[in-house]
């Protein structure tokens, strides 16, 4: 009897790793070389002008990664103790954390069926109903509580749909967040996602579209919040000899090691965005005729990046059913993932205001995220589709 040794499969396909083939060692080798490895150096400054010029963005400040980032962004619209802001429940956790380390309550919103952003209608039906105009503030009826800010995600390389954001943002004249984490590169009406805000931010970490191997950026057209960015992300010094410090500040600054890594990235975001287009392609092509099966939208006014390409299983998939699917995907050496579990059911923010969600759970059920690294071959990108094809018509 022969006993069989698990093996890995030999045809592996990764979710999104990075590809680090510009001038990420030369650049690295500089800073060795220079002795500037901490949180100041000639790269940060030139990541931030780059990320800059590249987003249309008038100030870019570089923290150590996108939650931090966020943290600090709310900060800087005035989200404190007892606040609520709204926020997507269909999202990697980090924006909604970040609403906690500001000791404020998050707002759970749904996900629109169609573009899966956040849903700005039923955010402005909910503000309609439930908030208060007092004076400047706008109070939830229910809670009592200050509603301080609205915190939109753009997910997977898509956007939302900046109008309606913008529209219901203004007639509760509510700051807005934005977190274009995913989305570096996406467009909405030719502008930035992540510009449309008061602040925006972006991640580099590993798995976005590109890394410095961790970080993030804030993004603002305020010189004031941009100087008050800086000043908190590195304690909050008055005077750097004396050690006299005039707020509670953070320890958030990048290093010059990452953004050199980060800037080496940057210089090749052309040819990476084209092969996540080039991706999309081939998944369209190749499952876009499969019965029951959903392809990524490409919302209007949107020059989409597709971070992770994503597909819908045919409605009333269950979690379970869609879970053996990326089982047996798996077995066939694709890295696959589901969506988010919505975060509004997550035990850190059970008990939390969700309101009418309906979308973000079905989506979760059905989606499944595609191997996206943009360092896979297009030939083997093509036999992945057949393989993702095969598995799919039997889900
Ligand atoms: C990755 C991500 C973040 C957090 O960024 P880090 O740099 O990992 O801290 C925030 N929001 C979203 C939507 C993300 O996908």
């Amino acid at each position: 009897m022969t006993v069989k040794a698990p093996t890995e499969p030999a045809f592996r396909l990764p979710l999104s790793v990075p590809l680090l083939a510009g001038n990420e060692w030369a650049y690295l080798k500089e800073c060795l070389n220079t002795g500037w490895v901490s949180s100041v150096g000639p790269f940060v400054d030139r990541f931030e002008r780059e990320i800059a010029a590249a987003t249309g963005s008038p100030h870019a400040v570089a923290m150590m990664n996108g939650t931090a980032a966020l943290h600090l962004a709310l900060q800087l619209v005035g989200v404190g103790p007892g606040d609520e802001v709204l926020v997507p429940t269909l999202t990697f956790i980090a924006p909604v954390n970040a609403v906690r380390y500001c000791g404020a309550e998050p707002v759970f919103m749904d996900a629109d069926p169609v573009t899966w952003q956040l849903d700005a209608d039923k955010a402005t039906r909910f503000l309609a109903k439930q908030g208060e105009r007092r004076g400047e503030a706008t109070i939830n009826r229910r809670t009592g509580r200050r509603i301080a800010a609205i915190l939109p995600v753009h997910l997977l390389g898509l956007a939302c749909d900046m109008d309606r954001v913008l529209e219901c943002a203004q007639r509760h004249r509510l700051p807005v967040v934005e977190d274009a984490a995913e989305a570096m590169g996406v467009r909405f009406r030719g502008r930035h996602v992540g510009t449309f805000g008061d602040v925006g931010v972006l991640s580099f970490n590993g798995n976005k579209v590109i890394t410095s191997g961790g970080g993030g950026m804030l993004l603002t057209a305020s010189g004031e919040r941009a100087a008050r960015a800086r000043d908190l992300s590195t304690q909050a010094k008055d005077d750097g000899r004396e050690y006299v410090h005039h707020a509670v500040g953070y320890n958030y600054r990048l290093t010059n090691l990452h953004a050199a890594l980060g800037l080496a990235q940057l210089e090749q975001l052309g040819r990476f965005i084209e092969r996540k287009r080039r991706t999309a392609q081939i998944y369209a092509d190749a499952l876009g005729d499969l019965e029951g099966v959903t392809l990524m939208p490409s919302p209007p006014h949107t020059e989409a990046t597709f971070w992770l390409y994503t597909v819908l299983l045919r409605p009333g998939t269950t979690v379970e059913a869609r879970r053996a699917a990326l089982d047996r995907l798996d077995e066939q050496g694709i890295e696959a993932r589901p969506l988010w579990h919505p975060i509004h059911s997550l035990p850190p923010y059970q008990g939390c205001q969700a309101v009418d969600i309906t979308v973000a759970p079905d989506l979760h059920a059905r989606a499944i995220s595609l191997p996206s690294s943009v360092g896979i071959s297009e030939a083997d990108l093509e036999r992945g589709a057949s393989i993702i094809r095969r598995t799919l018509q039997s889900y």
